[in-house]
């Protein structure tokens, strides 16, 4: 059974890992598709207002084309003027005015989003005539390339698009073509925000619906563990009581048996001395079966019979019963200050018995009885040199029908209902229990009750 549960167990938590990799999956593909779209979204948007960026201002791009014309002749005439090309061609003068000619136009187009932007130069390359190619310049994208924009660097941007252009000189000085070649680079601030946003549908339901298998999850198991509980309670209680009654059911059996002799019928001594037998083992059934029917009632059905009485006093007069019936047990007592408290007597004698009968079925030589008034609770401290209990044990010593050992029912009887009862009757006084006890280190159990 218990292997039982601890497969069923570890399946569950398996089928819970996958179903959560699984979700997680899921988010992070619908993230993926959620960003490529919005790049297309703006690339799109973008492209619009970039597709003959000319338009932003004609002449600035006049200028523009008249600088690649300029460096182009230049270059032609003195091949030494190579290295400037690079340099003169990032340090355009009309650098500033195209950056903000720009921005404006990307935030016309969006309010909502703040953008930064880069074009890069990638390429410089001279056709000087049909045979010879001069490359002057070509790179892959580097923000160290950049001409215009104010872009920081290009790990978060992605690329718009690619501008080719192509200038032609049949002039008198020179013939050649010109093929130049840059980028645009852009980058939404707080993009990732905004993806995640619109993705807070998705993410709300993935979420809440794992936290629900999770609930549902522990919910089973906790379900599980407590029926496992109580079937296990259940057989130890039916093993208990089935023991308890096999010793007056035999001693029944055997006595009406030797009854039935005749010289036993002739022999009055013996007649009646089994006859007493019988009654004695029928009274032990009796009680057996009122212990039963008594000591299972819950707190909230049982009804008290409350009295002013002098608590030390009536404590008292519970020892004196109980030193008669255990005459070698130990029993010292400390009491404080008399307290008049509403009680029922007759539960409370006997849930204090039970607890003494407990010390003595456990091990106990003596049993140290006090009683104290503290914060308004009167307190009675029953403690023992006995066995003790487990720490593992103390949270199911008070349930119905728990005994702390299968093995010891034959060493100490019992139904493990005594304990039980205890708890429920102090429930009613609204009271509490208080446990202090360790293996091999003795019991002390402090009953406190409202004065
Ligand atoms: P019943 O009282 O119904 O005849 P029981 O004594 O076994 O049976 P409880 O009085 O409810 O049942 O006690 C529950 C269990 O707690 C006991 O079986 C015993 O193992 C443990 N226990 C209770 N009191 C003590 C104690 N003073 N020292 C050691 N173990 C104790
Ligand atoms: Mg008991």
């Amino acid at each position: 059974m218990k292997q039982r549960i601890n497969i069923l167990i570890s399946l569950l938590a398996l089928v819970l890992v996958v179903l959560f990799v699984m979700q997680l999956y899921l988010v992070k593909t619908t993230y993926d598709y959620k960003v490529a779209q919005f790049r297309i979204e703006v690339k799109e948007k973008l492209s619009k207002i970039t597709n003959d960026y000319s338009d932003v201002d004609s002449t600035l791009f006049h200028k523009k084309d008249f600088l690649y014309k300029e460096l182009a002749e230049n270059y032609l005439i003195d091949k030494n003027y190579r290295s400037q090309v690079k340099k003169q061609l990032l340090e355009n003068h009309f650098r500033k005015q195209l950056t903000e000619r720009l921005q404006k136009e990307f935030d016309k187009e969006f309010p909502n989003h703040e953008i930064d932007f880069a074009i890069i130069l990638n390429k410089f390359v001279i056709y000087n005539n049909v045979k010879k190619v001069d490359t002057l310049f070509a790179e892959k994208p580097f923000i160290e390339n950049k001409m215009y924009g104010n872009l920081a660097s290009l790990d978060d941007a992605f690329l718009i698009r690619n501008y080719v252009g192509t200038t032609s000189s049949n002039g008198l000085k020179s013939n050649y073509k010109l093929l130049t070649e840059d980028s645009l680079y852009v980058s939404v601030k707080n993009w990732e925000l905004i993806v995640l946003k619109r993705m807070s549908l998705i993410l709300i339901l993935a979420f809440a619906s794992i936290l629900t298998l999770i609930i549902i999850f522990v919910i089973t198991i906790k379900s599980l563990i407590k029926q496992k509980k109580i079937s296990d309670i259940k057989t130890d209680f039916i093993n208990n009581i089935t023991h308890e009654l096999k010793t007056p059911l035999t001693t029944l059996s055997v006595s009406t048996k030797i009854l039935e002799r005749k010289e036993v019928k002739e022999n009055e001594m013996l007649y009646n001395q089994l006859i007493q037998t019988i009654n004695r083992q029928n009274e032990r059934l009796q009680s057996l079966i009122d212990q039963v029917m008594n000591n299972s009632l819950g707190f909230e059905e049982i009804e008290l019979n409350k009295e002013k009485i002098k608590a030390n006093e009536f404590i008292k007069t519970i020892i004196a019963d109980f030193k008669m019936a255990h005459p070698f047990i130990g029993i010292q007592t400390d009491f404080h200050q008399e307290t008049q408290l509403n009680l029922d007597a007759f539960h409370l004698t006997t849930a204090i018995t039970n607890v003494l009968e407990n010390a003595v079925k456990y091990g106990a030589k003596t049993i140290f009885i006090s009683t104290h008034l503290q914060d308004n609770e009167f307190k009675i401290s029953i403690k023992d040199d006995g066995i003790g209990i487990a720490k593992n044990k103390h949270s199911l010593l008070f349930d119905k029908f728990y005994r702390v050992e299968q093995g010891n029912i034959h060493n100490a009887k019992g139904l493990g209902l005594g304990l039980y009862y205890v708890d429920q009757i102090i429930k009613a006084h609204k009271g509490t229990i208080k446990l202090v006890s360790d293996l091999g280190k003795g019991t002390q159990f402090i009953l406190s009750i409202p004065s």
